[in-house]
């Protein structure tokens, strides 16, 4: 059941990288999700755990829909900003990032510093010293999980918790293609540590707030069906983020609504954003939608992709609608 026999992967190149180095930067994607957060995190404290010196680096204070993870943190972040620069002796590992754009802030820390790169983005540009990129993982976490098993460090319920809400988070709650029986057993093993998934339920999809509630609502008022084409989308403009007072992290999942309708294989959601759209691409059966994403200079996984363009709403929608038609041609089955 491990995925860590997988060839192209090499498990004592990262055992050895580990234990060249004292000190530690963690670092994960903009707009961090649980995945991100839950790896950062539960990586950062069993390198702690190994005496390691450790830091966690974010580009934004935790937002309010991840603020309950600070509940937990044993391992405080800061937050990295362009001009940030860190000693010598400190190698950076990066997680859940295809692609060091996808840093932010935080690919300048790449220059002159050794990286170490895990992630289970299959479009991975393998941008680290060593790469340990695993696409058939579920998750970021299951990779370090799996990395803790065969390490045979101690995963105590802290970690247990960070790695629960990665894996959590990455599969839909157990409910996305990706649930396979290495997911099943990996939470069983979590739970006998203490951990309550209940919890994480709540925590990840039980405290909405109001303004995102209209949110929401106000991208199902702009849905678009176009059902010969199997695809379903929605926009959100910068006015109705700016009218609810809500945050551009708290679009998350709304895509899902557009992926969830009977008959549909592609949701898409269009963010405009001060200087660009960005879309959230997701699929239900045979489209890859990272391909669709690619396209555009983005990327992700086969059922959830998402790029950014640097274009007008109107003209960004017309560009990927057109572009998804087209490869639904070409991927329907
Ligand atoms: P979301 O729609 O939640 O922002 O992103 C879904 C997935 O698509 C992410 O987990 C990530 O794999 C991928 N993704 C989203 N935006 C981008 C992007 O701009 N570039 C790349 N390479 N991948 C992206
Ligand atoms: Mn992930």
């Amino acid at each position: 059941m491990k995925k860590i026999t997988n060839k192209s992967n090499n498990i004592s190149q990262v055992a050895k990288y580990i234990a060249a180095w004292d000190s530690f930067i963690l670092i994960g994607h903009e707009d961090p999700d649980g995945d991100c957060l839950g790896s950062v995190f539960s990586l950062g404290l069993l390198l702690k755990n190994l005496d390691k010196k450790v830091k966690v680096g974010l580009y934004k204070p935790l937002n309010n829909k991840y603020s309950f993870i600070k509940n937990n943190l044993e391992l405080d972040y800061f937050i990295v900003e362009e001009t940030t620069e860190i000693k010598e002796d400190t190698a950076i590992i990066a997680l859940d990032s295809s692609d060091s754009e996808r840093l932010g802030p935080a690919k300048n820390l790449l220059q002159n510093h050794k990286i170490l790169n895990i992630d289970h983005h299959i479009d991975n540009k393998h941008f680290g010293d060593i790469n340990y990129v695993s696409p058939d993982s579920a998750a970021t976490g299951q990779i370090i999980y799996d990395i803790a098993d065969y390490m045979s460090w101690d995963i105590n319920k802290t970690i247990a918790y960070y790695l629960a809400v990665a894996v959590l988070a990455d599969t839909g709650f157990l409910r996305y293609s990706n649930t396979d029986r290495s997911v099943i057993q990996m939470i069983d093993q979590l739970m006998a540590k203490g951990v309550n998934i209940y919890e994480i339920n709540r925590d990840l999809y039980g405290k909405e707030k109001p303004k995102n509630l209209k949110l929401i609502g106000r991208a199902l008022n702009n849905l678009t069906i176009l059902e010969d084409e199997k695809i379903a989308y929605l926009y959100l403009e910068k006015k109705d983020y700016e009218e609810l007072d809500a945050n551009f992290e708290d679009k998350e999942g709304i895509v899902n609504y557009a992926r969830d309708i009977d008959n549909i294989e592609v949701g898409i959601l269009f963010n405009e954003e001060d200087d660009r759209v960005k879309v959230s691409l997701r699929s239900n059966d045979y489209y890859p939608v990272n391909k669709l994403a690619a396209e555009f200079g983005g990327g992700g996984h086969p059922k959830a992709a998402g790029c950014g363009i640097n274009l007008d709403l109107k003209t960004a929608i017309e560009q990927v609608i057109s572009k998804a038609i087209e490869l639904n041609k070409e991927y329907r089955r």
